[in-house]
């Protein structure tokens, strides 16, 4: 018999509104070849196993220091600290710990596990125009599962999106399109110097990507909407150069491909992740981008003849909900 498809994934939320149309469920792929120094999800970055620690629940009792093998479990001052270099992965810690502080961060499903979960929320995404997200890490990593997952899912006549940063080779898109209803495609900077700086890759291959999709698109090979995601990050991409360069680049290579660009704004709200997770993280003290600059940032996002009507600011900004 041919085993089932497994995946690692590291969370499934319920009740999403900021992964696509509607009221959907998006799960978490683990992995991603990218190291975006903003990333949201640091604990989906890695492609292993990662055990992580949550403050609250600590008793302090060091049972976990005691059952570590490796010496990986350290004593740090804020409590305890896996040195994830040194760690095996073992899960002694998990076990010995009486009050639950200690967890791994992902798990692995099976194909119709998942399916079966995310079907539990199938009334709403009838009710209000949703569906089933596969995001990350980056879903494309684990391309042959997610497409076997939006078969499923197509089955059931579920809507499918994919959030992803495009950073995969061809073959593992063209795996996923044929079952996929919308595209949610992150392009975060232009210049190829500070994607590389501030992301850890270069975006040539993200672009070339994108072009071939949007080709598909426009032909009516590929039925699926393109969402545009730029987040704004202050100090790495929320600057008019940026915006603009992006809108002028979306507004000719593109076209009409595109049906909705979203800027993103950022928040700094999984700050408590980097801290789970032992690791420092360099915004941790930026503040929410005001009214004033998110105007400014969409003005010139639309200076190169980017179609109003198709942009969108998301997210929380200082004076309240954009
Ligand atoms: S998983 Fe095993 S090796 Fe890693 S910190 Fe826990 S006990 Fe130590
Ligand atoms: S075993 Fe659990 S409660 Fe005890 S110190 Fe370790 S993490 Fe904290």
């Amino acid at each position: 018999m041919v085993p089932e498809p497994r995946a690692m994934i590291f969370d499934l939320y319920r009740g999403t509104t900021h992964d696509g149309p509607g009221l959907r469920s998006t799960v978490f792929f683990k992995g991603c070849p990218l190291a975006c120094r903003w990333c949201h999800n640091p604990e989906g970055i890695a492609f292993t196993q990662r055990v992580w620690w949550e403050a609250h629940k600590c008793i302090g009792c060091l049972s976990c220091r005691a059952a570590c093998p490796t010496g990986a479990n350290r004593p740090r001052e804020e409590g305890v600290f896996i040195d994830d270099a040194a760690c095996v992965r073992c899960g002694a810690c998990v076990s010995a710990c009486p009050s639950r502080a200690l967890s791994f961060v992902a798990r692995e499903w099976g194909l119709s596990e998942l399916v079966r979960e995310v079907l539990k929320d199938r009334h709403y995404y009838g009710q209000f125009g949703g569906g089933v997200t596969a995001s990350g890490g980056e879903a494309l990593a684990q391309h042959s599962f997610v497409a076997a997952f939006f078969r499923e899912l197509k089955r059931e006549g579920v809507h499918t999106a994919l959030d992803t940063s495009g950073y995969a080779p061809r073959e593992a898109l063209e795996a996923v399109l044929p079952f996929t209803d919308c595209v949610l495609y992150d392009v975060k900077l232009l210049d190829d110097g500070r994607h590389r700086r501030l992301t850890g890759k270069s975006n040539r291959l993200i672009l070339q990507n994108l072009e071939v999709l949007g080709g598909e698109i426009r032909s009516g090979r590929a039925r699926c909407e393109l969402w545009i995601r730029t987040p704004l990050i202050p100090g790495a991409t929320a600057d008019a150069e940026n915006l603009s360069a992006i809108g002028a680049y979306l507004a000719g290579a593109l076209g009409d491909a595109v049906s909705r660009w979203e800027l993103c704004a950022f928040n700094n709200a999984c700050i408590g992740k980097y801290r789970r997770l032992g690791l420092p993280w360099e915004y941790e003290d930026i503040p929410l981008l005001g009214r004033e600059e998110a105007a400014r940032l969409r003005e010139a996002a639309l200076s190169a003849g980017f179609d109003e009507s198709r942009l969108a600011v998301t997210g929380i900004l200082a004076s309240g909900e954009a």
